[in-house]
């Protein structure tokens, strides 16, 4: 069985001091969940200080973006190289990247590849924007947004792929769990494919979208979805860590059952 991982993506929020105090909040609780992957990713600049609260503790730090170069002179970007000293995770190809920063599917593909080559582990963001949806378009826009991340790519190493519905991000509308598992299942098969079934069984793929203590449970229950990555809610402590209790609990009912 694969290892549920639940990723905190908290956006452009909290100033270094507020990130703290927030790491403090959630550090001891979930310090101690186990079978669950705890990763949170607060922005750049306060990565060195939450590293440092984290460093003998289960919980993992990421990073939201990056740049696809180790240095130079590329004023105000953040390097792989940089970032693989404080974070094992990278966000790469956010629907928020994408949208307001224009990043493409090409740049994101020389984003993957960079983060692999400095040991950083990739969370790769796809998913079809609403019209897309309504026009039954998902697969084929999920199908060209992988098939373009990962291109030239002959290994995945510990890449993760969240599935993000642009619709469902920050809109309090979330897929249902049937709709994710369902989406997700095609992205495993469409990862065997281009790959073998042993990555795509050994991959995970979580879903991103408006998830919430109240919904949590409707998607890890699910046989593909392999947990997920949380925007708004894990600013809030309670919030976050019972979703990582709801997941650690409903995946060891589901290895027991
Ligand atoms: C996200 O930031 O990836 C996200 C899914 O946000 P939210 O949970 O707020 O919808």
């Amino acid at each position: 069985m694969r290892t549920p991982l639940i990723a905190g993506n908290w956006k452009m929020n909290t100033t270094v001091s507020e990130a703290k105090e927030l790491v403090h909040k959630i550090l001891k609780v979930l310090d101690k969940i186990e079978n669950v992957e705890k990763v949170i990713c607060p922005p750049f600049v306060s990565l060195a200080a939450v590293a440092e609260i984290l460093k003998y503790s289960s919980i993992k730090l990421g990073a939201q973006n990056m740049y696809f170069k180790d240095k130079g002179a590329y004023t105000g970007e953040v390097s792989p190289l940089m970032l693989a000293d404080l974070c094992e995770y990278v966000i790469i190809g956010h629907s928020e990247r994408r949208q307001y920063f224009n990043e493409t599917d090409g740049l994101i593909n020389k984003k993957v590849k960079a983060a692999l080559e400095a040991g950083l582990k990739p969370i790769l963001c796809i998913g079809e924007k609403l019209e897309e949806n309504e026009a039954g378009k998902t697969e084929k826009v999920v199908s060209r947004q992988l098939y373009l991340a990962l291109a030239d790519m002959d290994r995945l190493s510990g890449t993760v792929i969240a599935y993000e519905p642009v619709w469902a991000i920050g809109s309090g509308r979330s897929a249902t769990g049937e709709q994710a598992n369902e989406t997700i299942g095609f992205i495993r098969q469409k990862i065997a494919n281009l790959y073998d079934r042993v990555t795509a069984q050994n991959l995970r793929i979580l879903y991103g979208g408006s998830v919430t203590a109240d919904n949590i449970s409707e998607f890890v229950k699910q046989i593909e979805i392999d947990g997920a990555l949380v925007g708004g809610a894990s600013l809030q402590a309670e919030q976050f860590i019972s979703i990582v209790r709801q997941t650690a609990d409903i995946r060891s009912h589901l290895a027991s059952g």
